[in-house]
């Protein structure tokens, strides 16, 4: 399973997606759900779903991720052929200086640029350890001229990823940028390739959300439309097995997949998810009976479209779970496959766990 999981992780990270602009990410997704010999439909806001039947007496799940990544759209192109941009999503602008980008015009026709970075001689005390915001950030693609940059396709509102780079670490830990959340969309590939395969089960919606990053409310379309009963969301989790982040948790990269017991984002936002307790047993119970480790997290500042998919219809029940990743919205994301992996034998397990009697009342 490793193997295919690398290879879709690695064509997925390879496909540009900016939040509003999925449609690569999606037909890449179609593509290997036709191979699989699963019918996929895409709704209106670009969600690509696809349903597995199963016994009309057990509650539906709907289990999904999301197929965008953060980055940047063009604001202003200079009389120089310089190009101004906005940050979309929670781009860390520490991580930006001197990373390479990929303007997004079509496939084949896309742009490399390259974000200024002022030279090191010529810096001053003052500026060595300031961090440049976005405003005074400029992108270079070597073009020199205003007309020349339009010419090659570029426009107000282009958007603008950092540059697909895969770096393959010591064991199997793969990093670059969208890890978050490609690492997702690949597992929950392979999920819906063993539902496909599997006999019984509730019915499952397997759905690859967009918008994620701008909004959080992409995901909220489809739960709209497909009402489950019950909602599963894959995303990363805070590794925090790193020097900085010691006191933060205890969510180790290699260490297994997580469940997240509380999520809260308080800046404008006012979301997050606690958990529907059945929710927890069950990923509890499944994790005991595969003899599997599962890592907990409790993190403010973490926040999911799980938050607004849980509210749907009369109250769905949730959960967000997830494999480790470290250095969270920047250009280097760093996970596990074996975590993935072990993430998509627990959840296919739990789903299979879900029967007539399954309990979605939270009264004791
Ligand atoms: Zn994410």
């Amino acid at each position: 399973m490793t193997g295919r999981l690398r290879t879709d992780l690695y064509d997925l990270m390879r496909t540009p997606g900016l939040s509003g602009h999925e449609e690569r990410v999606a037909r890449l997704i179609r593509a290997r759900f036709s191979d699989a010999g699963v019918e996929s439909r895409v709704d209106r806001m670009g969600n690509v779903i696809a349903s597995f039947e199963g016994e009309p007496e057990s509650p539906s799940v709907m289990i999904f991720t999301h197929m965008d990544q953060l980055g940047f759209f063009v604001r202003r192109i200079e009389a120089d052929g310089l190009i101004r941009v906005e940050r979309m999503g929670g781009v860390s602008e520490r991580a930006m200086a001197a990373q390479a980008v990929t303007l997004c015009i079509g496939e084949g026709r896309d742009v490399p640029g390259i974000i200024m970075n002022k030279a090191h001689h010529a810096t001053t005390p003052d500026e060595k350890y300031k961090v440049v915001p976005t405003p005074e950030i400029l992108i270079d693609t070597g073009h020199g001229s205003k007309q020349a940059v339009e010419a090659a396709g570029v426009k107000i509102g282009t958007p603008v990823v950092y540059q697909a780079r895969i770096i393959e670490l010591a064991g199997n830990r793969v990093a670059g940028p969208s890890v978050d959340d490609r690492a997702g969309c690949a597992a929950l590939l392979e999920i819906a390739r063993g539902l496909a395969a599997r006999d019984g089960g509730p019915t499952v919606h397997v759905v690859f959300s967009v918008q994620e990053e701008f909004n959080l409310r992409g995901a909220l379309v489809a739960a709209q439309a497909l009402q489950p009963d019950i909602a599963i969301q894959i995303d990363l989790m805070l590794a925090t097995d790193t020097p900085d982040l010691a006191d933060r948790g205890d969510m180790r990269l290699g260490g297994g997949p997580g469940i997240s017991l509380y999520s809260f984002h308080g800046r404008g936002t006012l979301n997050g998810v606690i958990p529907h307790p059945s929710m927890v047993s069950l990923f509890e119970d499944t994790a005991a009976e595969l003899d599997m480790p599962l890592q907990r997290s409790a993190q403010i500042g973490v926040l999911t479209d799980l938050s607004y998919v849980q509210l749907v219809g009369e109250g769905v029940a949730s959960i967000d779970i997830g494999f480790p990743m470290r250095h969270s919205h920047s250009a280097v994301e760093c996970c596990d496959l074996s975590d993935l992996q072990s993430m998509c034998e627990l959840a296919l397990a739990a789903i299979g766990n879900i029967g007539p009697d399954f309990k979605l009342t939270r009264e004791t």
